[in-house]
């Protein structure tokens, strides 16, 4: 097998919009440490988000690098180039050493009928009665349905090994993590189209350590989960099922797990998660990209005064434009505009009254998950405010960091990691 940078067990990938958080997002890794359970933090940032904000990738370095400089943090971290594709990756390379291959839009575009055959050959494993570990079924897997999802992914891997090798030309293979992602695609994968998946990668000689599948379900925006938590529950465990069986069957890395995409706030999953996890005794990647921006705002609300206001005004230039603002996003989130309070009622809420709504508890009548959903696509708002949004968060940092810190050390990190065993 290649070399590779090993990924702990349990990881949080962080995103940090306006790179003003990077100590409080520690500081959320920090407690959890004290209280017995590392979680390795990775920040992770976009190409299309850096675009967003006019931001470069070495920028999310630096302020990784002086968080932990500030905080004394001397565990491993990571910082990584979330999704991107070959045409994306470059800019990336110096400053990342985790690099999440988005290979979406390559899943179902069809390989060549020799490639499929040539799959289809090399692994007769593949076909017939196939007994996974702690399983409660074999599975059954038809050579015909073996060439139809090796003619569905075999592009999507051969793409993600170019990107691999790519990276690893430019980079050098053991100075940095792969994950896969195919969560940005309409349809979820089954567990034994998970199995060939993996069985593919491994043949372009990945040293694959976290799989980004797309769940059953929906995964909205900065809000909770929405669809079946039994089925979740099922489906969950049989990929880790696959996983662990596919890490000694194809020699992938023994750290292999699954990365969950808008894992923020999923909270009624974090349970079966957890369940899950220590049942199998896996380890788990959990991207929550977006909730500190969230923080931020409820930081500035907080305050009082001119915060107030700013979150106001932003919630005031993202209701007029909800049309445009939503529209990139529709498939992740569900807002029923009906529900949102105009301009007029926000004008007049206290810090509480604005806090309650926006802050995720969902024990709070006057939490409004329309209200969250909208100011979470709403961020480019705080970047035409430029000087006036970035100055509020220095001056109110304080209130705002710790805002940043409870979110994620108290509705993230430990319902779903605390208790479980950090070794194998
Ligand atoms: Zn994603």
């Amino acid at each position: 097998m290649k070399r590779y940078l090993p990924l702990g067990k349990f990881s949080l990938g962080m995103g940090d919009r306006f790179a003003h958080q990077g100590k409080a997002q520690l500081r959320a890794c920090l407690l959890a440490a004290e209280l017995g359970f590392d979680v390795v933090p990775v920040w992770n940032k976009s190409n299309r988000e850096h675009n967003f904000i006019g931001t470069e990738p070495a920028s999310l370095r630096a302020e990784a690098d002086a968080a932990v400089k500030a905080l004394g943090w001397k565990r491993p971290y990571h910082v990584d180039a979330d999704h991107i594709r070959i045409d994306t990756v470059g800019r990336f390379i110096p400053s990342s050493d985790f690099f999440t291959i988005d290979v979406a839009d390559s899943i179902g575009k069809p390989a060549s009928e020799d490639e499929v055959r040539a799959f289809v050959e090399r692994h007769p494993e593949l076909s017939g009665k196939i007994i996974i570990p702690n399983l409660d079924h074999p599975l059954e897997i038809s050579p015909a349905e073996v060439k139809c999802v090796a003619r569905k992914y075999l592009r999507a891997s051969r793409e993600a090994g170019e990107i691999y090798r790519f990276i690893a030309a430019m980079k050098g293979a053991e100075h940095f993590i792969t994950e896969i992602s195919m969560d940005e695609t309409d349809c979820p994968q089954t567990p034994q189209e998970l199995l060939m998946i993996l069985a593919a990668l491994a043949d372009e000689q990945i040293p694959l350590q976290t799989l980004a599948p797309k769940f059953t379900g929906r995964f909205n925006k900065g809000v909770d989960y929405v669809g079946d938590l039994r089925q979740f529950e099922r489906e969950f465990s049989e990929d880790l099922a696959i996983i662990a069986f596919v890490i000694n069957r194809y020699t992938l890395p023994p750290s292999l797990k699954l990365s969950v995409h808008s894992g923020s706030d999923k909270f009624s999953l974090y349970e079966p998660i957890r369940r899950a996890l220590k049942r199998f005794g896996a380890g788990l990647h959990v991207k929550t990209a977006g909730t500190t921006w969230l923080e931020e705002v409820i930081g500035l609300a907080e305050a009082g005064g001119e915060g107030l206001e700013i979150a106001r005004d932003i919630y005031a230039v993202a209701l007029e434009h909800v049309v445009e603002f939503c529209a990139p996003y529709a498939s992740v989130i569900d807002i029923d505009r009906a529900q949102l309070p105009d301009i007029a009622t926000v004008r007049g809420w206290s810090s509480p009254q604005f806090v309650s709504a926006l802050r995720h508890d969902p024990a709070n009548p006057a939490y409004n998950p329309n209200f969250r959903q909208l100011l979470h696509v709403s961020f480019k708002v705080a970047t035409k405010f430029g000087d006036r949004y970035l100055d509020a968060l220095k001056r109110h940092e304080e209130i705002i960091a710790r805002n940043v810190t409870e979110n994620l050390f108290a509705r993230h990190l430990k319902p779903l990691f605390r208790d479980l065993e950090a070794e194998d």
